[in-house]
């Protein structure tokens, strides 16, 4: 045997011994559950949440506390943890469309893909259907708007995310029982109907004409039984048999949102909490429900990379889980709690270089506003201004709404940090942003207002918190089970395996 004849061979027997290890990778995540079905399921899922988000948040509260180390969250408490891989079909980095859809089909998919297999063909059932099918009720939660890409997998398949119009007309045709949270992008039609072609590639008229000939999403909700509610009044007066209903927030944010935790009031904003509670009221029936609620929102927050505003979501996203676990107090034996994320936003580290080994999370708590929010402030100034404008304003903006340049609260500025920050407000006091040199804008701003993401990078960086990305990253994202089956969700595992653990939970119903 010649030495090439003899190394092909070990390339072959390698080859085989690694499809065979492959496989059964895949095989051993075997599920031989006998038990009862759960008779109450909760699949709550942060977007953009990994490990980091929620410890982040459990420092801040053992630095607020003054105590050393973290105060767990309330899922952190829960007695299962697995962790899992998140790869898409056609990208290592997911989206989440296609986590979404491995998170409640079973199935990878391609980016931007809702419910369908990557080549766009095939629908795939998903959870919240077979869930229906068994007789359970079924509510969908999201602190972003319902038609958003997490919240759409568990009711619609289409080819592209971004059909909004497609997917709000899949919502009223589940026949669910409760859709709650945020509202709705395009009710009254797309302009376009995916990513790459306008109506009018598709003879159908232009973008203008489409929408007079589509009849509002929500008009045809109502004539399939659903009832929208849209005020505080309206929200409260909700009860008990109240049955197929579309509730959004009296007060939108950007996209159609629920506003940012840091920003809501308590006296006129509903909370995720809130909409999961009545959720449970409404849901509460002898043949059980299933519910999926998503914080939305901690994924936008860090894709922007505002560590106090992700804090006070996943705060209210806890408390949201809060809420499940009082009702699984009460039902403790027919009750499954699963808390998951779709992936990893941010590539947030409790640590940066620049504070070496040191950490001070509790400087988060002196920013009060999200950047959302600023970055409306700033351009109000930018208008009202009028090309005066002034670094001196600029200053008492960063220490009104960040602390930041205010000794009594730690937040000294150094030489560098006034250069940034000075650079940066001179970026976004200008109409069109200088992109002279695009790498090194996107690098320190992203797509952000310049002068707003300085801040928030300079007050993570303070708290001893660094960012490596504007967007999502591909870190194992860790699920925490308590209740009926939880022991299924210990191990090392993947996304779709996830919602296969709860289809065989079912089963037997
Ligand atoms: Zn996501």
């Amino acid at each position: 045997m010649t030495l090439l004849t003899k190394n092909l061979k070990l390339l072959f027997i390698t080859a085989i011994v690694l499809v065979a290890f492959g496989f059964q990778a895949q095989a051993s995540e075997k599920n031989d559950y006998q038990g009862p079905a759960p008779k109450y399921i909760f699949y709550f899922i942060g977007d953009g949440m990994g490990l980091s988000q929620a410890n982040a948040t459990e420092a801040y509260l053992g630095a607020i506390a003054k105590s050393n180390g973290i105060q767990k969250l309330e899922f952190s408490k829960f007695p299962n943890t697995g962790f899992y891989t998140t790869y898409a079909t056609n990208r290592f980095i997911t989206g989440s469309a296609a986590a979404g859809t491995a998170l409640s089909t079973g199935h990878k998919t391609s980016i931007n893909t809702i419910g369908m297999d990557a080549s766009k063909q095939i629908a795939y059932k998903n959870i919240a259907e077979m869930a229906k099918d068994k007789g359970y009720k079924v509510g969908i939660v999201s602190s972003v708007s319902i038609d958003h890409a997490t919240p759409a997998t568990f009711y619609a398949h289409e080819p592209s995310r971004n059909q909004y119009y497609k997917i709000s007309l899949d919502l009223s045709k589940s026949g669910f029982n409760y859709f709650a949270g945020g509202g709705f992008k395009h009710p009254e039609g797309d302009g376009k109907i995916d990513d790459n072609n306008t109506m009018a590639n598709f003879g159908m008229g232009d973008a203008t004409q489409i929408k007079k000939k589509q009849t509002n999403s929500m008009d045809i909700a109502i004539s399939k039984g659903y009832r929208i509610v849209n005020s505080l009044k309206g929200f409260h007066a909700l009860k008990k048999g109240d049955d197929k209903i579309i509730a959004s927030a009296p007060h939108l944010a950007g996209g159609k949102a629920l506003p940012y935790a840091i920003d809501q009031d308590s006296l006129t904003d509903i909370s995720l909490g809130d909409f999961t509670q009545k959720g449970i009221e409404l849901l509460d029936n002898p043949n059980g429900f299933f519910m999926m609620v998503e914080g939305g929102k901690i994924d936008w927050a860090c894709h922007a990379n505002d560590a106090a505003t992700v804090v006070k979501e996943v705060l209210q996203f806890d408390k949201a889980v809060s809420k499940a676990i009082a009702f699984y107090n009460q039902h403790p034996n027919e009750t499954l709690i699963l808390v998951a994320g779709d992936h990893e936003t941010g590539g947030m580290a409790l640590g940066f270089s620049g504070t070496h080994y040191d950490s001070e999370f509790a400087l988060l708590q002196y920013q009060n506003i999200s950047y959302e929010d600023f970055t409306k402030i700033m351009n109000t100034y930018r208008i009202d201004k009028r090309g005066h404008y002034n670094f001196e304003d600029a200053l008492a903006l960063a220490k009104k709404y960040f602390g930041l340049g205010d000794a009594s609260k730690g937040l000294e500025l150094s030489k560098f940090d006034l250069q940034q920050m000075k650079d940066a407000f001179n970026q976004s006091m200008k109409k069109k942003q200088n992109k002279k040199n695009k790498d090194q804008y996107y690098l320190l701003y992203g797509s952000y207002d310049p002068f707003t993401t300085t801040l928030c990078h300079l007050l993570s960086q303070k708290a001893g918190i660094g960012w490596t990305s504007f967007s999502h990253t591909a870190t194992p994202i860790p699920v925490r089970a308590m209740g009926v089956g939880a022991n299924l969700y210990t191990g090392f595992f993947d996304n779709t395996d996830i919602p296969k653990k709860l289809m065989k939970l079912i089963e037997n119903k």
